[in-house]
Parts: structure tokens; sequence; C-alpha cells
């Protein structure tokens, strides 16, 4: 089975039981191999120890309590999945809510959202869904025409981070819990550490208790809980996740340390519980002693932003996610998509010259047949780097490019690509009924 996660990164994962019986219950057959326990179980003794570990985590940081109200925020992807479905089987009494923001990102975010419908309905669990296109007119593929185009994963965290806030205060809830795993908080810990950050990582707690009134607790019940735990939790439990990449996946200084992680883990199982041992043993309880990342006057410098209410620490009043929200607000045209028809009346009103048309199919495919004029474009193209893209398309430039494969989705996303290489790029976004139009 092949999962993907926010970004461009892939899991694969093939379950074939053993030939003997579990370790641990001795009765049904071995169907894994524990990551890091290195013993071979079932798949009732997988989820037991999963859970088990959850429920300690729960209990070591009182998370929430028997009448608390807690909103879980679901991406669709694996993580969130797997802690809603824990949840739900640790805690039938307590009173769970789904939380799913769709962002509007073409050819992902409608996927997710029915992954995450597909899931609450199953586990009887109540969804909230806040779709941003409809709610405030604006989707996260719009940033690709501001100088946040390359930075697009981080204006996306500054929209979510708003919305969690946000949603939580409307739905009245207590506590709000997140997917952030064991890897999530390590990398993120070491890039904040290269970095010199120390007072973010002061904040990499497993439990945000509320910064002012009316904020919520916000904790991650998988702190000490693997990728690979829960991706075999995932496998195992047969979880509906999404299947496809999100288009802006980019590569983070905390994914470039989750490989860092991954090469250090082939000698050492153990090395991402260590170093979160040292960090929130020693590292974060010495930097709370530092005059410089005392958090006590963190209060006072929070005001509401002027424009949305929300708190902010910034001077002129007005918040980072209402600042890139104001860029988009002044953009005349977002157009990065055509149909059929717009794409035939452009190219009858243009000279030839003006424009391409890349067929992002298979060979075989486009030698079978294409729109007349189409040139062929691997699609492994996609796979390079940016600077590599560019100089390969690079006599393009002055042209208008229309894109098509065989669903949008993926000429889509090379549409993206272009655009933030400052290509004038637009993707054909019914490919099937330009294809059936014959020369
Ligand atoms: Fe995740 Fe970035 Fe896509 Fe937002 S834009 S969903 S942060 S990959």
């Amino acid at each position: 089975m092949r999962y993907y996660k926010c970004g461009e990164e892939k899991f694969e994962v093939r379950l074939t039981p053993f030939s003997f019986p579990c370790k641990l219950c001795k009765d049904k057959e071995a169907l894994v191999e524990h990551p890091y326990q290195k013993i071979k179980v079932c798949e009732n003794c997988y989820n037991l120890i999963f859970e088990n570990k959850i429920k300690k985590t729960l209990s070591q940081y009182k998370m929430f309590g028997p009448d608390e109200k807690v909103g879980v925020f679901l991406s669709g992807g694996k993580d969130s999945s797997s802690l809603i479905y824990a949840l739900k089987k640790l805690f039938p009494q307590t009173q769970l809510i789904g939380i799913h923001i769709n962002l509007g990102i073409r050819y992902y975010s409608d996927t997710a959202e029915n992954v995450v419908r597909k899931l609450t309905k199953q586990l009887k669990i109540p969804l909230y869904i806040y779709n941003l296109p409809e709610k405030e007119g604006y989707r996260i593929d719009d940033f690709v025409f501001t100088y946040f185009k390359d930075k697009i994963c981080a204006v996306c965290g500054t929209i979510k981070r708003y919305l969690f806030s946000k949603i939580s205060k409307e739905l009245n809830l207590d506590v709000v819990a997140t997917g952030h795993h064991l890897d999530d908080t390590v990398s993120t810990m070491l890039s904040l550490f290269f970095q010199g950050d120390f007072q973010s990582i002061a904040r990499l707690a497993p439990v945000l208790p509320p910064l002012y009134p009316g904020q919520v607790k916000k904790i991650k019940p998988l702190y000490h809980t693997s990728e690979k735990e829960l991706l075999y939790y995932t496998v195992i439990n047969k979880l509906p996740v999404e299947s496809c990449s999100c288009p802006h996946g980019e590569i983070t200084p905390s994914k470039k340390q989750k490989k860092l992680l991954e090469e250090l883990e082939k000698e050492n199982r153990q090395i991402k519980y260590q170093l979160l041992s040292v960090f929130l043993k020693k590292f974060i309880p010495l930097l709370k002693t530092h005059p410089k990342y005392i958090s006590k006057n963190e209060i006072e410098n929070f005001k509401a932003c002027k424009k949305c209410g929300e708190i902010t620490t910034s001077e002129d009043l007005v918040c980072s996610r209402c600042k890139r929200i104001e860029l988009i607000k002044n953009l005349k045209d977002k157009t990065l998509e055509v149909t059929t028809e717009q794409f035939l009346s452009y190219i009858s009103s243009k000279p030839k010259d003006e424009w391409v048309i890349l067929d992002v199919r298979s060979l075989e495919d486009y030698k079978k047949g294409h729109f007349s004029g189409a040139i062929w474009l691997d699609s492994k193209i996609t796979e390079n780097q940016e600077r590599k893209i560019y100089k390969n398309l690079k006599s393009f430039k002055n042209k208008t490019i229309f894109l098509y494969c065989y669903t949008g989705a993926l000429s889509y996303y090379l549409t993206l690509k272009l655009r933030k290489l400052n290509f004038k790029a637009f993707n054909i976004k019914d490919p099937e009924m330009l294809l059936s139009i014959k020369d």
C-alpha cells in the first residue's frame, strides 16, 4: 500500500504474515515486526501496543478530562486519521469532533475532504468542515501569484493556525488535538536548533496551555509515537487516507532534518527517542531559566489584530495572516486553469508563435493521438529541480503555455511549478474534451 503525506513524501508498506505465532499472545499469526521493539506481533497486539502508548502520553501530560469537548484537526492524512481512530477506540464516551479545513488546493483538497468524510462517518464522529474558497473567497493556490510563491507551505501554515484558533472558539472546544508525531517534533527541534531559534524550541511541548483568555488548549497525543508506527497502524486498520500528494509540497528545513534522522536511525534505532528526551529533559528546562527565553512577558506582547481580531505580536497591529491575504485581495487575475472552450478561443485569436501546447501524458498515448500541434513533454520533468525545469523549457519563456494530461492533475502540478518559475502557464481542466477534438 502506498501512502502520501503533506508534501511529496511517499511511504510504502506491505504486510506479509510470518509463518509463526505472535510473540506476545502466542495465539494469532505474527503479521508485523514492530518498528522499535523489533518483535513480530499480530495485528491485535500491534494495536494494543500502539493504543497503550497514546493512553500513556495522554495521562502523563494530563491532556484532557472525561467531560471535555475535544476537537481533532483532520487533514485526510495517516497521522490525524490514526489519531482520531485511536481516540474513539480508547475513549468512546469522550465528546470528539472532527474538523477539516478544505484549503481549495485543486486536485487535492476535495479528495482530502472526501477521505475525512468517509472516516468520520465510519467512526460515527461529527464533522465540521471549513471550506476556505467558499467562506473567504480564496485558495492556497492563489499565493503562486504573490512573492510567497516559493513559500506556500509557510503561508498555508499561518492560515491554518489562524483557522485552528477561530474554529476552536466557534465550536466552543476545551481542547484541540493535532496529529503531530515524534518525527515531526524531533525534526522541527533540530531544524530550529540549527537556525538558533531557541525560543520556538521551548514551544514544541506536548501540551500548549492557552496563552490568553479565549484560546484553547492544544495537545499532541502522538508526541511519543513515530511515523513508522503510525503508518503500520493505518495499514493494519485499513484507515481511509488521502492517496494523492499536495502539489505545493516543498522540501522544508525540517524535512531535510527528517531525512538526516532516518539515516542516523539506521545506526541507532532509538535516536529519535533519545533526542526528544535530551530536548525535553535537559535543553528546554535549561532554556526556560535563561532570562532571554523566559516567556513571562509574552502575554503583554499580544495585541488584537485590527483586521481580524485574532492575537498578534506585530507592531502595526496587523497579523501575518491578514497581511498575506491582503496580497491576494489585490490580484486582478488568479487564473491557473482554462476550459477547452477558453483555450480554443484563445488560440484562434492569437498568432501561432505566441503560444505552445504541452501534452504531459505517456509517449505511447501521445503517439496514438494528440491535440493538433501539441508537443510531448516527459512528465518525469516534474521530478527535476526547478533550475533544470527552467533550462528545459526556457525557449517557451515568452509564450503562453497550455498543458494537458489525462485528468488535469499532473498538468496542473506542472502549471504551478511553471508559474513559480514565472512562466505564463495554464492548465486545461477538461482534457478529455480537448482530446475528443479531431483534426
Ligand atoms: Fe501541506 Fe504545504 Fe500543501 Fe499546505 S500547501 S497542505 S502545508 S504541502
